[in-house]
């Protein structure tokens, strides 16, 4: 079974606590069968962004066929956020961009001429834009839809899947927009297949937040899609293909 972490996070340290290590990553990842996974920093999520982005770059030369990192997006930076993201995605080892509203404290409405012109950034060099859901008051999955419902060009994933409370919400959002993808990272094994029946089987992923705790998260959180009782064909296309395909537009 292959497998595509489509969340996970590598970087030193979640405010004074230590993260696995790169090795302890790649072990983890072996552990549980995954194949590759997308890395976002965290902490360029609340303090030196560019220097989280250069650092996780170098983190994934250990496994560079395995580790795709994501830069994390700004937008309170205004010009200069959107200036970062480009000078990322101008290397083609970036495969997208991540931004947590809520641990950034912003609401995309409130910064929306840099979110957007981000997102464009981003649909212009053919990558996705993974934002943290599920957490109000700044990263509901209504906001996260909103980025996509602003840029039709840009490929927008809710990295929750709606979390808890807008799991629901989540799967009618993802229908009714075309270019808003959903990770199943935190909701439930049962919630999966209504998931999938609201928004189709083709916008649905899988991903762990691995990175940010330890490999068990990554072996639950498999467990999770596994006991949905899908069919080979959506359980294939969850846990690799649909995360496959969004990866592979990338512009050279
Ligand atoms: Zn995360």
């Amino acid at each position: 079974m292959n497998i595509i972490d489509f969340h996970a996070h590598l970087d030193d340290r979640w405010l004074g606590t230590p993260l696995p290590s790169c090795t302890a990553f790649l072990a983890g990842m072996d552990m549980c069968g995954v194949q590759s996974a997308c890395v976002f920093s965290v902490m360029g999520l609340y303090e030196d962004c560019p220097g989280a982005n250069d650092r996780l770059l170098a983190a994934v030369q250990a496994a560079p066929e395995r580790l795709y990192p994501f830069a994390v997006a700004d937008p309170k930076q205004g010009a200069a956020g959107v200036e970062e993201v480009a000078r990322c995605l101008a290397n083609p080892l970036f495969r997208g961009v991540k931004m947590h509203p809520w641990l950034q404290a912003f609401a995309p409405a409130m910064v929306k001429e840099s979110t957007v012109a981000i997102a464009r950034c981003a649909a212009s060099h053919g990558v996705p834009v993974v934002l943290h859901d599920g957490t109000p008051p700044y990263a509901t999955t209504f906001q996260a839809a909103a980025l996509a419902r602003w840029v039709p060009e840009a490929t927008i994933i809710a990295g929750h899947a709606g979390l808890s409370d807008y799991v629901h919400a989540a799967g009618r959002l993802a229908r009714e927009l075309a270019n808003l993808h959903l990770c199943f990272c935190g909701p439930k094994a049962g919630e999966l297949g209504y998931l999938i029946e609201a928004a189709g089987v083709e916008k649905v992923l899988f991903g762990s937040d691995f990175g940010a705790a330890t490999w068990p998260i990554l072996a639950e959180r498999i467990d999770a899609v596994t006991a949905a009782s899908l069919g080979a064909e959506a359980l294939a296309a969850v846990l690799y293909g649909n995360a496959a395909r969004l990866l592979a537009t990338r512009c050279p």
